[in-house]
């Protein structure tokens, strides 16, 4: 579904983020991306939406080599949930939900009807929140509108990079199993970034653990833990 083909991404200034990388994602895999900050996690998960071309290298989703996708249309069938989840202060959260529906076309009562389904999905009755606006919300609760929203369109890939990073340790918890409990249900192709190896094999089907630029072991949850 995803696969790195000996990608290497050099910046400009000669760092070296991603070195040789080479892996697969399977269909309706969730694979977390592990490792201390700087080693070029981000670097990775960029290259799949293509806001990060690589140096060499390709990356194809679907077996299509990505490189020859108009970048727009890429983006919208993945979805993107970052740590820092940019909503539109002035919309109401269920047409912040709605955003991407709405901007690949479809029409707007079906966009809103989606976007309640999905706030319903990730545990936001919509009739209480939808009308609310951002600043009405929770952190966490903000967090799970950036997730609905990045389901709205149904994208068969989904992006995140340390997306409960920003929360306390329990409400953490609560969007973790929330979150484990949705995508058993939706099965998204996942990659999940996060520097925290016990969301890593709480959440990973499989892990990818990384060293400088390099993924140094690419196992599951059990064979990491069971690493000496
Ligand atoms: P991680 O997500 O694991 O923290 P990143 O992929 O963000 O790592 O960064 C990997 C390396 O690439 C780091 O050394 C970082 O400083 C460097 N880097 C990231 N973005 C840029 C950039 N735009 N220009 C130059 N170096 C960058
Ligand atoms: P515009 O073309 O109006 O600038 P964007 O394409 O930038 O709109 O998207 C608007 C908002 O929707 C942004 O905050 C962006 O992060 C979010 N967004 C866009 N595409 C996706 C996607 N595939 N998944 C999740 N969020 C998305």
């Amino acid at each position: 579904m995803i696969r790195f083909e000996q990608v290497t991404k050099r910046y400009p200034d000669g760092t070296t983020a991603v070195d040789g990388l080479s892996f697969e994602v399977a269909e309706g895999e969730l694979v977390t991306l592990v490792g201390p900050s700087g080693c070029g996690k981000t670097t990775t998960m960029m290259m799949v939406n293509r806001l990060i071309e690589p140096t060499s290298g390709r990356v194809l989703v679907d077996g299509e080599d990505i490189a020859r996708v108009d970048p727009v249309r890429l983006r919208r069938r993945i979805g993107y949930v970052i740590q820092q989840v940019g909503l539109f202060p002035h919309r109401t959260i269920l047409d912040n939900t709605a955003t991407v529906p709405t901007l690949v076309g479809w029409k707007r009562a079906k966009a809103r009807a989606r976007a309640a389904e999905l706030l319903d999905l990730v545990g936001l009755d919509p009739k209480t929140f939808g009308p609310r606006y951002p600043d009405q919300l929770s952190g966490g609760q903000r967090q799970r509108v950036g997730v609905a929203r990045a389901l709205a369109a149904d994208p068969p890939v989904l992006l995140m990079d340390e997306p409960f990073g920003a929360v306390d340790p329990v409400t953490r918890d609560q969007l973790q199993d929330e979150f484990l409990r949705m995508q058993a249900a939706v099965r998204k192709t996942v990659l999940l970034v996060t520097h925290d190896i016990e969301e890593a094999v709480r959440l990973g089907d499989r892990i990818a653990v990384y060293g400088q630029g390099r993924i140094e072991q690419y196992d599951t949850p059990g064979a990491v833990l069971g690493t000496p």
